[in-house]
């Protein structure tokens, strides 16, 4: 959804958009298959002139699917979470307004060329920032176990112990061969 500057600078308005994760690219490619109700992402946006920029506020929600830090298998992320961003021209790119430097602090500062703000591509960009780095399937998933490769949640590990490592493989060393008797 593209707005005009023109548009924008007729005066503040509201948006209010409902994208499917599958349709915006480069969220679908840390997603994986969609459940019935994830697979969406939706933003109430205000958009606004400030100072020669847009700035753009509201809130998002993104409730999708992607693989689990542990296991892979598909973990659920549901965020809700305010948005605060200013697109400013690229021509203020080295000669940023007073107000908006002193915003800075509260505001991302992006840039932009052109005449039009993409609204899409500005939700699909602030909710790959705001995806956390770890997600877990459920609060207790076990993994996959390193040695044989399998899901732990779903399968014990079938690895052979090393009993080498096994704090009672010292002692049994000893009963085999007691000390002393040589
Ligand atoms: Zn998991
Ligand atoms: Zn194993």
């Amino acid at each position: 959804m593209k707005l005009h500057l023109s548009k924008i600078a007729e005066g503040p308005s509201r948006h209010h958009l409902c994208l499917r994760v599958a349709a915006l690219p480069r969220l679908a490619e840390v997603a994986v298959a969609d459940g019935p109700e994830t697979g969406e992402v939706s933003a109430d946006l205000d958009v606004r002139m400030l100072a020669g920029a847009v700035e753009v506020r509201g809130a998002l929600r993104v409730a999708m699917r992607v693989p689990c830090t542990m296991c892979l298998e598909p973990a659920e992320v549901r965020l809700e979470e305010p948005v605060a961003v200013v697109q400013a021209p690229v021509s203020m790119l080295n000669d940023l307004p007073d107000d908006l430097q002193l915003s800075q602090s509260d505001l991302n500062i992006d840039y932009f060329e052109g005449n039009e703000i993409d609204l899409v591509a500005l939700t699909e960009e602030q909710v790959l920032l705001m995806l956390p780095e770890v997600v877990y399937c459920r609060e207790d998933c076990q993994g996959i176990c390193g040695g044989c490769k399998r899901n732990l949640n779903e399968s014990e590990c079938v690895c052979v112990p090393d009993n080498s490592d096994h704090p009672f493989a010292a002692m049994k060393s000893l009963l085999d061969d007691p000390p002393g008797r040589s």
